[in-house]
């Protein structure tokens, strides 16, 4: 069976955080030891895993990015005008697994799942998929 999260972002750049949507498909699974895929269908959002305690590391590594890609450039071709949401989505990746064991996620402590979008506002989906191993 594969969850599904829907998700409404409201800013062009902006993580959020879904790490107890995830906790909860992983309890409703009833999967015990496995691995858990999160994965984001875009071509202009991904999926991460980082510090959920300080929200200032979501902004340093927002600005960060769009340091590194600018949303402009002059040789940008894409004629859709948003190629730097396609870079950073490559970046990031659209993926992330997780071990599954007890029940639960195996994060460390200071670590949660984010969704990125990088070409908001928009309504997004993330599948679930929790493999029983
Ligand atoms: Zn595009």
């Amino acid at each position: 069976m594969v969850y599904e999260i829907t998700l409404k972002t409201t800013g062009r750049n902006q993580f959020i955080d879904i790490t107890r949507q995830v906790e909860s498909i992983v309890l409703q699974s009833g999967v015990k030891s496995g691995v858990c895929v999160i994965y984001a269908p875009h071509t202009t959002a991904g999926i991460t895993i980082n510090e959920n305690a300080d929200p200032t590391v979501r902004k340093d590594i927002i600005n960060s990015l769009e340091k590194l890609i600018p949303w402009r450039e002059p040789f940008y071709e894409h004629a859709e005008g948003n190629s730097a949401a396609h870079i950073k989505s490559s970046l990031i990746g659209c993926s992330q697994t997780v071990i599954v064991q007890n029940g639960k996620l195996l994060l460390g402590t200071w670590q949660g799942i984010y969704f990125c979008e990088f070409d908001g506002p928009r309504t997004r989906r993330v599948f679930v998929k929790v493999i029983e191993g």
